[in-house]
């Protein structure tokens, strides 16, 4: 089969990327190829799964059409600007169907610096389940078409097996690719970046202020999602966020499972910078990099430009807003009385009590009685509970379409990757078929939706890169 390659990316100024080619591994096997997406992009799953294709998901052979490369991107890591990055450990191979088509561990590129370009199995197979969760769940997000088994070992802080995970996004533009060329004065390739930006994503959208406009918007209702389902990110760097507004690079990400909007996982986070809370502030911060990034585009007067910048930039709050409060009175069923008082002390009541953030609202979908056993004190919930049924007159199938019964909670992760490392799939399998009805009840398979015995608690989360 001849893959209908496009390469639109490689086709812009070398200023964008370096050429590369995958390092071929020894001994490659297919751990998952995902049916579903191979057929939206025209691509015969049987194929993917041949010896020809699995060689093109190993790195091993360059398929026809393709023009493999390593993207250039610069990027503020915790608030501290790097002002080159780029894909140390992703190679594009090129464009199907409009969908960029990655490979994450083929090997190192121009932009490795002391990394080996490689992959361990674990965050391959995490990012498979958490990307293709989230897709199922209706939040915008890169997808998974397959992990490979790499057949060698990647050296961590100890030796692990390796891993190649196939990514497809919409783009992999970020903020820090506009910050790369910013940092290097190229006027050129900026302009030729809002172009091609605009081009991919925003049909309608003219300039760099326009971009930047949808870029807030899409970021603005991404963030809100997220909240909406207790999702960590873990790592917002500017590197890390897409202009496309498409959840990307999960890394140390986890679920809340108690609610607590302090909460952060990951082990690097010690500051709990990008806590979960703190989430819709850091995209903001994000956004005002790209519009920095953008300042002499928007117009040849600065003054002007910085005006023009920071009406859109103060908008921000007032978006999210709008878009969190729409989330969580869907997420009550009232979506057509919102009321953020009666949210927020829902909210509280979840922290005092540490409530599992899934389960209480996907309670609220089926009786009183649910709801009432999430919390150890009763009374208090009974009064919530009372309020809330004064407030007008539930959506439950809104309700129950908006709050998953299953998300990918963090030890089911941690134990599908623990049995992968031992050669054992099947619960990873399990796992990824289970998340693929989050809105669905799955008799049998109740298990999956219950919170963490205490000593399965994952307490932090790590790159593994
Ligand atoms: P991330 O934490 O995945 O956003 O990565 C931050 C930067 O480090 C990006 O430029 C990556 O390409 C690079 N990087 C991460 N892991 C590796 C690796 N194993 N080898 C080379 N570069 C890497
Ligand atoms: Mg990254």
């Amino acid at each position: 089969m001849k893959l209908p390659f496009q390469n639109t990316y490689a086709n812009l100024p070398p200023s964008f990327f370096e050429k590369v080619t995958p390092t071929p591994v020894i001994q490659p096997s297919i751990i998952a190829v995902n049916d579903d997406l191979a057929r939206e992009l025209g691509i015969d799953p049987a194929f993917l799964r041949s010896d020809e294709g699995l060689a093109i998901l190993a790195g091993n052979t360059i398929p026809d059409g393709a023009e493999p490369l390593a993207m250039a991107y610069a990027g503020h890591q915790f608030a501290n600007f790097s002002p080159q990055l780029g894909d140390g450990r992703a190679i594009l191979l090129g464009e199907i169907a409009g969908k960029d088509i990655q490979l994450k561990g083929a090997g190192p590129t121009p932009f490795s610096r002391r990394g080996d370009g490689r992959s361990a199995l674990g965050p391959v197979l995490r990012e498979y389940l958490v990307s293709e969760a989230m897709h199922a769940m209706g939040i915008p997000t890169t997808r998974a078409l397959a992990a490979v088994a790499s057949g060698e070992l990647v050296l961590r802080e100890t030796p692990e097996k390796g891993g190649i995970f196939t990514r497809v996004a919409s783009s992999h533009l970020r903020i820090g690719t506009s910050q790369f060329f910013a940092a290097r004065g190229d006027l050129e390739s900026l302009k030729a970046l809002v172009e091609y930006a605009n081009h991919r994503h925003y049909p309608e959208a003219k300039n760099a202020l326009d971009l930047l406009r949808h870029v807030i918007n899409s970021q603005a209702h991404l963030v809100a999602q997220w909240m909406g389902i207790g999702f960590i990110h873990g790592v917002m760097n500017t590197d890390n966020m897409s202009l496309s507004g498409e959840t990307i690079d999960y890394g140390p990400c986890a679920f809340m499972d108690r609610f607590n909007p302090a909460q952060k996982f990951s082990y690097i986070d010690q500051k709990g910078r990008y806590a979960y809370q703190n989430q819709p502030g850091i995209a903001q911060w994000n956004l005002t990099r790209l519009a920095e990034a953008l300042l002499p585009l928007f117009d040849k007067n600065e003054e002007k430009a910085v005006e023009s910048a920071k009406a859109e930039l103060e908008k921000i709050p007032e978006i999210f807003e709008a878009a969190h409060l729409k989330v969580f009175s869907q997420k009550i069923g009232l979506q057509d009385n919102p009321d953020w008082d009666l949210i927020q002390s829902l909210l509280n009541l979840m922290k005092e009590q540490e409530a599992d953030f899934t389960l209480v609202f996907r309670s609220l979908g089926h009786g009183e009685k649910t709801f009432l056993s999430q919390f150890k004190n009763e009374t208090s919930a009974r009064e919530w509970l009372a309020r809330w049924q004064a407030a007008g007159e539930a959506d439950v199938s809104l309700m129950n379409s908006v709050n998953p019964a299953f998300i990918p909670r963090n030890h089911r992760v941690e134990e599908a990757i623990a049995d992968a490392k031992k050669g054992d799939f099947s619960t990873f399998l399990e796992l990824h078929r289970v998340l693929q009805n989050p809105y669905q009840e799955q008799p049998g398979f109740e298990s999956y939706q219950e919170t963490p015995a205490p000593d399965e608690i994952v307490c932090a989360t790590f790159c593994g890169t």
